[in-house]
């Protein structure tokens, strides 16, 4: 039975009782987002830049970004469309900029912080997405990734905004969960990344499957830091989406609705089991799992906690 609901769900996202939260796809380029079309997803939740550029040596200049940029908001025309700026280093060297030797590049100059010392990099990418939006007839959303600070999501709001576009930063470092308040200030939408947000919060490598439980997004201790950036974003009635794996995980996708969370953004081969799963399940019984996986200690034990909730 839960298969054939599985393969049957056609969208768009919305709890049994009705609430609409918005079931997205993450791409890398255009090949990935026209075929991302085919799933029954409302729009792009991240489109991760780097990717289709893991293999070049120079920086792609102003005219190849917007055409690639461009080939993606197309797929998606008169949708939601979520950016990325370049999430560089750590996983994600890119050849054509300069890393310095680090001892822990996880916690090195990636994602955002690639921008000190190369500003130009950042202002040609943001100027290909105005071109490509602009070309394109849509309004995407921009945000950047490893923000930490306030100051950090001031910043990048204000070259966003230069350009006529909508501003908003990932919330994958735990001191932007803790003053998601101060952040959400700065922006007009977050979104949260669970996979690094996971690494960071419980000092252990993404990467590391000897770690697996600790790097598990049922961590109380990760739902906890989500729970409080989507109540920020309630008290500011701005947008709070999670892009990371965790999105893809249809319980736990339930869960991060009854936290508060307003957009699940997953691998297209991922939304339709999340977008089943959550079409069962009123949004009173996403809260009541999401408040019983936070009162636990542990994944195992979050897991079977909301399983009684949600399952019926
Ligand atoms: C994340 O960290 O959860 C995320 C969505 O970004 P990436 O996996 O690309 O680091
Ligand atoms: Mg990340």
């Amino acid at each position: 039975a839960e298969a054939a609901l599985v393969a049957a769900w056609r969208g768009p996202g919305r709890t049994a009782d009705g609430t609409a939260v918005a079931i997205l796809a993450n791409v890398a380029d255009g090949v990935s987002a026209r075929s991302a079309a085919d799933a029954p997803v409302e729009g792009i939740g991240l489109f991760r830049t780097e990717l289709a550029f893991l293999d070049r040596a120079d920086e792609p200049d102003v005219d190849e970004q917007t055409r690639l940029y461009r080939d993606v908001f197309e797929a998606f025309a008169g949708q939601k469309v979520v950016i990325r700026t370049l999430d560089a280093g750590s996983d994600k060297p890119l050849a054509f900029i300069e890393h310095p030797d680090e001892a822990n590049p996880a916690l090195g100059v990636r994602g955002n912080r690639i921008g000190d010392d190369h500003p130009d990099i950042v202002r040609t990418q943001l100027d290909a997405i105005a071109r490509a939006a602009e070309e394109s007839g849509t309004t995407p959303w921009v945000m950047a990734p490893m923000i930490a600070t306030a100051a950090e999501a001031a910043q990048f709001a204000e070259l966003v905004r230069q350009r006529g576009l909508t501003a908003g930063v990932m919330i994958e470092i735990p001191a932007a969960a803790i003053l998601a308040p101060a952040i959400l200030a700065e922006v007009d939408f977050v979104s949260i990344g669970t996979n690094d947000l996971t690494q960071y919060t419980m000092a252990a490598d993404r990467m590391s499957a000897e770690l697996a439980e600790l790097t598990d997004p049922w961590q109380p201790a990760v739902l906890a830091l989500i729970s409080q950036v989507a109540t920020a974003g309630a008290q500011q009635g701005k947008p709070v989406g999670v892009c990371g794996e965790a999105a893809a995980d249809p319980s736990l996708a339930c869960v991060l609705v009854g936290l508060g969370v307003t957009s699940l953004s997953a691998a297209p081969a991922a939304t339709p089991a999340v977008g089943a799963k959550l079409s069962t399940v009123t949004m009173e019984q996403c809260r009541a799992a999401a408040a019983a996986a936070l009162a636990t200690s542990s994944p195992a034990l979050a897991r079977r906690a909301a399983a009684e909730q949600l399952d019926g």
